[in-house]
């Protein structure tokens, strides 16, 4: 099956500042792909040129087959999109300003706004200029999902809402996939990524650094180890971790401490320990914020 969206060598210049630096992405139809990085690394700049909000300084982006510049209104309709940074002042209702989107967007099923706004807790009557920033973001989202479009471009589809709001997000979310629709969103909301994405690509200063499963991105991450063995030969043990530069030992009334973090693969960790008493032993699943800022390094976006 052809890709929802195929990103070919994306390359974003700002005047002197490269934002993005040649970037590939392939977003297989009827899934939910991930975007994170830190500020600045590149992801609001990557899903404008996916809707046409800027154009790319090299390098090709396809989105459900199509050029995003030569699609118009047609692709657009496809597509349901909500950018990182809404403003919405404007006197008009709730209701008026989705009518108002559901004419651009393309047919609305009845019930369909309603329906939403009742799942995410929005007063549609109030003058939008009135909501609070997670209220307003909840319009972003009806906008985006009301047409029940092919696909879905988020760009920090959360900020703002509160925990409860969100678990409804991911659950919409769940149910886009079920019912076919491809998502595309960003996030720094790792445990969410975590929780619903098929696919993550790690974006930074401008580059993707990483990209797999959720699963296959925490196998190459750091764990934090905390074990006992009893021993009295120190030597030996200390011999047997020198390998592990994350961890330390130390000397502990009937045996050694070992505390710190192990590195990728936890196997010969465990093998370590193998010829020892070990009386205590924990290892903490890693998450992906732990992998993420390990992938980080030193490098940064705007840092
Ligand atoms: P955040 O998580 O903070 O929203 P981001 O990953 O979405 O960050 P972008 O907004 O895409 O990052 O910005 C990438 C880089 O491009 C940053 O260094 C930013 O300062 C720069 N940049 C973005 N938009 C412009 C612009 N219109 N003119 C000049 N530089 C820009």
């Amino acid at each position: 099956m052809s890709a929802a969206i195929e990103i070919t060598q994306l390359q974003k210049n700002y005047g002197r500042h490269t934002a993005l630096r040649g970037i590939d992405l392939h977003v297989a139809p009827g899934t939910v792909f991930g975007l994170i990085g830190p500020n600045g690394a590149g992801k609001t700049t990557a899903l404008r040129t996916l809707v046409d909000i800027i154009r790319p300084t090299s390098g090709t982006t396809r989105v459900l087959g199509e050029d995003p510049h030569t699609g118009g209104p047609a692709l657009r309709r496809r597509i349901g999109y909500v950018p990182g940074e809404l403003r919405l002042e404007g006197h008009v209702s709730g209701h008026r300003l989705l009518a108002f989107y559901a004419e651009v967007s393309g047919p609305v099923a009845p019930g369909a706004i309603h329906d939403l706004a009742d799942r995410l807790g929005v007063d549609l009557a109030r003058p939008v200029r009135t909501l609070s920033k997670g209220n307003k973001q909840k319009l972003g989202l009806i906008q985006a999902f009301m047409h029940r479009p092919e696909l879905l471009i988020l760009d920090e589809p959360t900020s703002g809402l509160d925990p409860l709001v969100q678990r409804e997000f991911l659950a919409m979310l769940r149910e886009a996939r079920n019912a076919g629709q491809t998502v595309l969103l960003s996030s720094h909301v790792l445990s969410e990524i975590q929780q619903i994405a098929d696919e993550v690509a790690v974006l930074s200063d401008g580059r993707i650094v990483a990209e797999g499963d959720v699963a296959s991105l925490r196998l190459g991450s750091v764990r934090r180890v905390n074990a006992k063995i009893s021993t009295t030969d120190g030597a030996a043990a200390h011999a047997r971790f020198s390998g592990f530069a994350g961890v330390e030992l130390q000397e502990e009334a009937g045996g050694l401490r070992i505390t710190g973090t192990v590195d990728g693969a936890i196997d010969p960790f465990v093998k370590a320990l193998a010829p020892f008493e070990v009386s205590e032993l924990t290892v903490e699943e890693p998450d992906l914020e732990e992998s993420v800022l390990k992938l980080y390094g030193a490098g940064g976006g705007d840092a």
